[in-house]
């Protein structure tokens, strides 16, 4: 009740957004395409209870908009005047997650329902009374984000428009407060309220641009493109956690391989790896090449229902930055391979700093690595050892991946192309017509070169494994 009062106080004070309308537009079941039937029963069903108790509730966010697409949602989301303890009140299966801000989740098997009240933005010169602290920093970025808040709050504190549509499925109604539907129709990615605003109150905010732009391929309206290279930078001082599980999103929703040219035009790749940035610049055809190819891999496999793993596509990320490193260290007296050992070591501590890629993922980034340093050397036995060890898979496809980006290898991915396929007696002959190679001998690591026009050998890449 408090909180009501408080709202209905505070509201008018509140600086009047662009494009947020208090009264929504309302289409109609005969005016948009959405059926009731198309959406997750138990989300529906949610919506029933919680209006029949009193509340009200809607779809909201991704489920609406990819519906609206013809695309099928990852999840469905419900929106809801109930807080957390009245929606868990009614679900026997409710679990209230989160500390900072209270989320519900209704259990049905395996799928899971998120139902979150309705929020609102901080004012911009809201001050936490108990605490005195303020809720955004210096630069406008929202450091509490966990007021309560009616609809069209809740409406306005969304990021885009087109996330910002309401479809209750018992009326059939869509609730429309930011032109969503607009924007859905001319294939728009559109912030609603100031665009320099909304990214300063949160950077990652560009990155969400960037990913519903590359995944439902739209463009994204102009001033809400216009403020993100300046704003780019931004994007360091935020939580190196959050940053992994965005890059996560970003790069294994399928789309990865489009991501990654908006990325880098938009001058949103630097803050996220600057090293590999750095190469893109020294390098640009290999680094580019490796690096899309890792990613068109990425997004086949995805298409084909295939496990892709993290540690794959880091280490194609990182790799074009290795050499810089190997030849630094190398010109200070330290002899190849843990010169090798400790650029990997150095690029992936620092690369963490941005975004914390857990070690369970670094581990094998490492492997993958060492991996290439050991593949050229077949001789006696080693060969075989290789085709044993777990990560032989990854290292094989890397390989590949690093070929077809032009690097020179003098047919080691062929060789071991065949080397699988052959039989025992086959496997000898190819061991033994080693011997005149100096470089399968365990001599070392070649040095790489690189083609420098850019000619891409198209091996057959097989991606992450
Ligand atoms: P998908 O789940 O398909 O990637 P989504 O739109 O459901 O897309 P989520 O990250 O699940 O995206 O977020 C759910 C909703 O929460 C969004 O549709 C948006 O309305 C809102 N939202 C999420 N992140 C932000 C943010 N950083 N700023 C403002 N609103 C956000
Ligand atoms: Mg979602």
């Amino acid at each position: 009740m408090l909180k009501k009062l408080f709202q209905s106080f505070r509201s008018p004070l509140r600086k009047p957004q662009q494009h947020v309308r208090t009264t929504p537009e309302v289409l109609s079941s005969s005016q948009h395409s959405l059926q009731r039937s198309q959406f997750s029963r138990y989300a529906v069903n949610i919506v029933e209870r919680l209006q029949t108790a009193g509340y009200q509730a809607y779809l909201v966010g991704g489920c609406v908009r990819d519906m609206m697409l013809g695309i099928t949602p990852k999840d469905f989301d419900v929106a809801t005047s109930a807080t957390p303890e009245q929606i868990r009140a009614e679900f026997r299966n409710a679990r209230i997650i989160g500390r900072r801000f209270k989320l519900v989740h209704i259990h049905f098997g395996r799928e899971i329902i998120e139902v979150a009240t309705f929020r609102a933005n901080h004012p911009i010169d809201d001050e936490d009374e108990d605490s005195n602290q303020s809720s955004r920093n210096e630069s406008g970025r929202i450091l509490r984000d966990n007021v309560y808040g009616t609809l069209e709050d809740d409406a306005q504190r969304r990021d885009f428009t087109i996330n910002a549509l309401y479809y209750d499925p018992v009326t059939e109604r869509v609730l429309d407060y930011a032109n969503g539907v607009h924007d859905i129709r001319n294939r728009l990615i559109r912030l609603i309220g100031d665009p320099q605003q909304r990214y300063k109150e949160d950077p990652v905010r560009m990155l969400r641009a960037v990913r519903f732009a590359a995944k439902l391929d739209f463009g994204i309206e102009k001033h809400s493109a216009t403020p993100i290279r300046p704003l780019a930078p931004m994007l360091r001082d935020i939580p190196s956690a959050r940053l992994f599980e965005e890059v996560l999103k970003l790069f294994l929703s399928g789309y990865a391989e489009a991501t990654f040219e908006m990325l880098v035009d938009l001058e949103l790749f630097e803050p996220l790896f600057p090293a590999s940035s750095k190469a893109l610049e020294q390098n640009p055809t290999y680094t580019h090449t490796l690096i899309s190819e890792a990613l068109a891999n990425t997004d086949l496999r995805i298409k084909q229902n295939k496990p892709v793993t993290p540690a794959f596509l880091f280490a194609a990320l990182l790799w074009p930055a290795l050499p810089a490193r190997v030849l630094r260290l190398q010109e200070r007296g330290m002899p190849p391979i843990p010169a090798m050992q400790e650029a990997a070591h150095e690029l992936i501590t620092e690369q963490c700093q941005r975004i914390a890629i857990p070690k369970r993922f670094t581990m094998p980034i490492r492997e993958i690595w060492d991996m290439q340093e050991r593949l050229p050397r077949r001789s006696g036995k080693r060969a075989d050892l290789l085709l044993e060890n777990p990560r032989f898979r990854a290292g094989y496809d890397f390989l590949l991946l690093r070929e077809s980006a032009g690097e020179e290898t003098d047919g080691l991915g062929e060789w071991w192309t065949d080397y699988q396929d052959a039989n025992d007696s086959g496997r000898r002959d190819m061991i033994r017509d080693l011997g005149s190679k100096p470089d399968a001998t365990g001599q070392g690591p070649r040095k790489r070169r690189r083609s420098s026009s850019g000619k891409r050998k198209r091996a057959g890449v097989d991606g992450a494994e």
